[in-house]
């Protein structure tokens, strides 16, 4: 944190509301349990800030899609149960009993190569039944998930933890795929085999927790809706649900450029008028989208302004017209300025990407810092009343 200044533009996460999110969240879904899957650094939010604080919030369980994420949330000190939740090759198998990690059984290969590593290893594994009931992904269908179970119930080196399946559809409410997918997790977990047993079963990410409560069951995996978004409309009972992600850098440019210069590569921006042009020290190499070239916009003294020409590599600029600014003033990009706000979700609409996607595209080269929540600032709010 200390090393902020070693790149002038930097991720900021608002640790306060990250907490309300996840009790918001925790109210919600009554008794069910809390995994919150922290892949992709956190959806670009910072893997260690935001597994140290579900770990204070004493969050059930964490997930990850890789043996990788896994062990550098174990080097990080987390103590919580982890899942991994990608199909896993079979050299992968010693380090992920290794680091105590629950890992995901998809089918019986796998279920072949565990047993083999943990009868050589003299080791036992905590593992996750995948099922698939639609996505088409990964995970055994649900007619030969009970031959599975079975095989996995008969060598005692496994402990059986959960059983799960997850959503090809239900980012917003009524989906009937999403209804189906339901129906045939439904159908499997009545089967008089599972009966007496004690398994975790799975099934809710951000929409299926938000929409589809009948989906919750003993534990829901909602990542998106943590970071303070979905889809669609927000449930009455999860209003205060907020991002609490910002992009900020500072100005590292300001000059004067008169009517009618091309601006950036290619000069795809032309000034109107004679504008004053400030440079911002993020380009796509920090994952910032390049399509936000003449459509995205920043906040600067709490205005809004265009992005003005290319998106470089390493930066991009901005027209401000007549406005002022100066060199180092504080830029925000994705976040809160004053009373105006350009969000995830806006970005996505505009670029056509997912806003998950907008998230972690941004990299490892911005560093992630907390917020500071200064009692300052409310004695300047209170001084200007
Ligand atoms: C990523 C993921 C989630 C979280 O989904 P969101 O809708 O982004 O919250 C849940 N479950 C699985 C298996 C996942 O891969």
């Amino acid at each position: 944190m200390e090393h902020v200044h070693y790149h002038p533009s930097w991720i900021e996460i608002d640790t306060n509301q990250l907490k309300k999110n996840i009790q918001i969240v925790r109210k919600f879904i009554g008794k069910a349990l809390y995994c919150l899957p922290v892949k992709a650094n956190a959806y670009g939010h910072g893997l260690e800030i935001v597994a140290h604080v579900a770990q204070e919030m004493q969050i059930d369980y964490l997930a990850v899609a890789c043996l990788q994420e896994g062990i550098a949330l174990r080097q990080s000190g987390i103590k919580l149960p982890i899942i991994v939740f990608g199909a896993f090759h079979e050299n992968q198998i010693e380090d992920l009993i290794n680091f105590n990690l629950e890992f995901t059984i998809s089918s019986m290969l796998k279920a072949r190569w565990v047993k083999e590593k943990c009868e050589k290893l003299q080791r036992n594994c905590s593992v996750h039944l995948e099922v698939d009931t639609g996505i088409q992904r990964t995970g055994v269908r649900p007619e030969t998930a009970l031959d599975i179970f079975q095989y996995l119930d008969q060598h005692t080196c496994f402990r059986i933890v959960g059983i799960y399946s997850h959503f090809a559809s239900s980012d917003l409410p009524n989906h009937s795929f999403a209804q189906l997918q339901i129906q045939k997790f439904n159908a499997l977990k009545q089967n008089p085999l599972f009966q007496h047993k004690k398994i975790i079963w799975h099934l809710a990410n951000t929409g299926g927790t938000a929409y589809y409560p009948e989906a919750h069951y003993n534990m829901v995996r909602p990542s998106f809706l943590t970071f303070g978004y979905v889809m669609g409309e927000i449930p009455e009972k999860l209003k205060g649900i907020a991002p609490c992600f910002s992009l900020k850098s500072q100005i590292s440019f300001f000059k004067v450029v008169e009517e009618g210069e091309g601006i950036s590569y290619d000069h795809t921006y032309i000034t109107k008028k004679k504008s004053r042009i400030v440079t911002i020290p993020v380009g796509y190499g920090d994952g910032f989208i390049r399509k936000l070239s003449n459509c995205g916009h920043v906040l600067i003294r709490g205005k809004k302004y265009p992005i003005a020409g290319t998106i470089c590599m390493d930066q991009f600029m901005v027209d401000i017209g007549d406005d002022e600014a100066f060199v180092g003033e504080e830029v925000v990009l994705i976040g809160n300025q004053g009373d105006k706000e350009i969000s995830a979700l806006e970005i996505a609409k505009i670029t056509e990407a997912n806003p998950r996607e907008v998230l972690t595209l941004l990299n490892d080269r911005l560093p992630r810092k907390k917020m500071v929540h200064k009692i300052k600032e409310s004695i300047t709010e209170t001084l200007k009343v």
